[in-house]
């Protein structure tokens, strides 16, 4: 078990992403720094229009000719990246259920959808999650709170886990969260990390003075959380990623 986990800036990364798995083939440190460097991207265009987000009032829409957007799925915002810290392992296991005996932390089923940024849904995206336990502590040694999994589909993943603990690292206080790496087949790693509401009641800390003091915090990458109900949470969060590679600027 390892403690604290992140990189300071310019550190090397543990493990190279040359040597992940085949899917991620376009892995590789100029790759991720594009990722990582990329700037949000610019809307392409309006989010569509879903079945589930249409006003059942509306004679135009139930006839599905005006579907009117009430909550829009997708911004077309990518998702914002951060830094992978130094404990990410290559090769983790095929799965989305991460609950094993030792795992005792407050659970979170965790779902959502990734989308390109056009807002169409990605299926067969790679999303990897890794993640401290109820001690803060991270796995280094095994696979515990570590995994990847393809999105069906409809773009869908679903994730079975516990809300990790915070903890003291090299970047001071960290508040719980969950790092994650997604990427779609031939496209950049996007490298984020998924974090908490303030009002989140887990191991009796205190999420907003956590969330606060955390200095690579971005709120918008805060999950959405309902619950706890029957001693669970259920979260959301929806992935935008950019589907390709960008071009290095040339230089003279
Ligand atoms: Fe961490």
């Amino acid at each position: 078990m390892r403690y604290a986990d992140e990189a300071a800036p310019g550190d090397a990364l543990s493990d190279p992403h040359t040597s992940r798995r085949s899917f991620l083939r376009s892995t590789s440190a100029g790759v991720t720094s594009v990722a990582l460097g990329a700037s949000v991207a610019a809307s392409a265009g309006s989010p569509p229009a879903h079945a589930a987000d249409t006003d059942a009032s509306d004679p135009a829409a139930r006839r599905g000719t005006r579907p009117l957007a009430v909550t829009p799925a997708c911004s077309g915002q990518e998702t914002p990246a951060s830094i992978e810290g130094p404990l990410f392992k290559p090769r983790s296991p095929a799965r989305s259920d991460l609950i094993t005996p030792a795992i005792r932390g407050v659970r979170l089923d965790l779902s959502g959808v990734v989308y390109d940024t056009a807002c169409k849904p990605l299926p067969e995206t790679l999303i990897e999650f890794w993640q401290c336990d109820q001690n803060g502590d991270y796995d280094t040694s095994g696979f515990s709170l570590r995994g990847h999994q393809y999105t069906d589909s409809r773009g869908a993943y679903r994730l079975r886990t516990i809300i990790p603990r915070d903890y003291w690292g090299r970047w001071g206080q960290r508040a719980p969260h969950i790092h994650t790496q997604v990427q779609a087949s031939g496209g950049p790693v996007l490298i984020t990390q998924l974090y908490f509401p303030d009002d989140t009641q887990a191991y009796g800390r205190d999420f907003t003075a956590l969330n606060a003091a955390d200095r690579l915090l971005n709120r918008a990458c805060t999950i959405r959380l309902t619950g706890p109900e029957n001693d669970r949470y259920a979260g959301t969060f929806d992935f935008v990623i950019t589907t390709t590679v960008q071009a290095a600027p040339r230089t003279v």
